[in-house]
């Protein structure tokens, strides 16, 4: 089994574009609401720019979106996910099967990290993506099938999206607030909760 990339990025655009008032009412809490409108600008632009090329295979379409998203975000967010999606298409050169897709998503969540210096407990969407990529490597690890170990992704990354409300945040905008950051559930961690229930999705 692996991912069938570009339905990834078109179920996340989905997902994004359903949630989008969602994300930006929770940036506008702790940042400047628009979150959503950052990350619908991005992934309406992804979608188009694998439409018109065309690419199916799964580095292609990763390296696409994250130039893509560098390029049309203007928010913390874009270079962020940019980073995700660009060393996960890098990781996924050699093959795109489960044990190669959560070493990409190990290598994007490891991209996030270093391009923003967030650690979990920072408040910021590296807290939904730590758990969901810990929680699959450990299905794996335990002889669970791609699905089981996906399944396992989406819950970790839902509770770790959910953990963020009673965060003080340290990282990007949310961090100028200090203790009013606490009490609000952190936008990025609610859209990288998505970017992993449309990874689910899009297995084959
Ligand atoms: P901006 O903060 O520039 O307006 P967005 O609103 O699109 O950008 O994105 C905000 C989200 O980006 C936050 O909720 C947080 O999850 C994430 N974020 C901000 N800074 C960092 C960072 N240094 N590392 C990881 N994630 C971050
Ligand atoms: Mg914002």
């Amino acid at each position: 089994m692996g991912i069938d990339a570009a339905s990834w990025v078109r179920t996340f655009a989905a997902l994004i574009e359903e949630n989008a008032e969602q994300l930006t009412a929770l940036d506008a809490a702790i940042g400047d609401a628009d979150h959503g409108d950052n990350m619908r600008r991005g992934m309406t632009a992804a979608v188009a720019a694998l439409e018109e090329s065309g690419a199916s295979d799964p580095a292609q379409v990763c390296k696409q979106t994250a130039m893509v998203l560098i390029r049309s975000i203007g928010g913390a967010s874009g270079p962020l996910y940019g980073t995700f999606f660009l060393r996960c298409a890098s990781a996924l050169e050699s093959g795109s099967d489960t044990a190669e897709l959560a070493k990409a998503l190990r290598a994007g969540l490891d991209g996030v990290v270093a391009r923003g210096k967030a650690e979990p407990g920072d408040k910021t969407m590296v807290d939904a993506l730590t758990p969901a990529v810990d929680a699959l490597d450990t299905a794996l690890a335990e002889g669970g099938s791609a699905a089981e170990a996906f399944d396992a992704a989406v819950r970790a990354a839902e509770q770790g999206r959910d953990a963020t409300t009673a965060l003080l945040a340290r990282k990007g905008r949310a961090s100028y607030l200090g203790e009013r950051s606490v009490g609000h559930q952190d936008p990025g961690a609610t859209s990288a909760a998505l970017l992993i229930r449309a990874a689910r999705e899009a297995l084959r």
